[in-house]
């Protein structure tokens, strides 16, 4: 059992079997997040992707749930929200993929839920090269690096994190996992270039005034490292940029992974306070 050091902290980033590469029902991941001592957690299922026909070679489908499902997962959360009260706080939104272009077609959709929503993930899962989308896990990403080169990529995708900071029509309070684009792999000739990118974001993420989400996922894989990177954090942190706690769980058991070594990190940092929102408003968390 995790000690009174998470007791103001939630998990900002938790799927469900809706966007069908998850498992499990809501409330087996609110469960785990009472189990773990957590004092919030955050319903943040992929929001439906609008795609169009020539970009199925991304099976976009299968990573989110569907335009006709949004009404039934924001009744269900707001149930279950009421149900568990007085154990844990459940905050409702959604992580949504960003696709260079489709900017105005979020819009509508995503301001009509404001009232139903307390926060929106924002996060980079593809890029546009030469009018095409490219997801960027695994053969994806092997696929273009093979084409035009791990520095053109790379670069790409960090030039797509900053339009999102920049788009006026895409609608975000936190950047989802900001180093993505290393799927897992360190690739030493690469670092120095992945930091050079994201310090050249910096000011962007300051004038969006968004919070960066400190994700766990990769240290549950092979990767045993942070999204973003220990090096990353501290580039925020003397930069006075806010951070919250995630897991990007897609199981129940993936709920607040870590978050006691990532608590003791960022403490260790500085930090004095995490990050949360209550209907797209900032709420801070003192964590001392
Ligand atoms: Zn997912
Ligand atoms: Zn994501």
């Amino acid at each position: 059992m995790m000690s009174t050091l998470l007791q103001n902290v939630g998990d900002w980033h938790t799927h469900n079997y809706r966007c069908k590469h998850a498992t499990g029902e809501i409330d087996e991941y609110i469960i785990h997040a009472i189990r773990k001592r957590l004092a919030i957690i955050g319903l943040s299922d992929h929001f439906p992707i609008s795609y169009a026909s020539e970009d199925n070679s991304l099976r976009l489908q299968k990573f989110a749930m569907a335009f006709n499902e949004v009404e039934e997962y924001l009744a269900e959360a707001k149930r279950l929200k009421a149900y568990y009260k007085n154990k844990i706080d459940v905050k409702i939104g959604f992580e949504v993929g960003y696709l260079e272009g489709k900017e105005a077609q979020y819009f509508n959709r995503i301001t009509s839920l404001n009232g139903s929503i307390d926060y929106i993930i924002g996060s980079v899962h593809t890029v546009k090269l030469e009018g095409k989308y490219w997801g960027l896990k695994n053969e994806d990403l092997e696929n273009i690096i093979k084409k035009y080169g791990a520095h053109v990529v790379y670069a790409k995708y960090f030039e797509t994190v900053r339009k999102m900071l920049l788009s006026e029509k895409f609608e975000l309070d936190i950047i989802g996992h900001l180093d993505f684009i290393k799927n897992g792999k360190e690739s030493p000739q690469l670092n120095d270039f992945i930091l050079e990118k994201i310090y050249e974001l910096i000011p962007y993420i300051k004038e969006r005034d968004v919070v960066v989400e400190i994700n766990t996922q990769g240290m549950r894989n092979g990767y045993k490292k942070l999204y973003p990177c220990k090096k990353v954090v501290r580039m925020l942190y003397d930069h006075d940029i806010p951070v919250l706690l995630s897991s990007d769980a897609h199981s129940p058991g993936d709920v607040g992974f870590g978050f006691t070594e990532v608590m003791n990190y960022i403490k260790e940092l500085g930090y004095a306070s995490v990050i949360g929102f209550n209907k797209r408003k900032k709420v801070s968390y003192g964590v001392n």
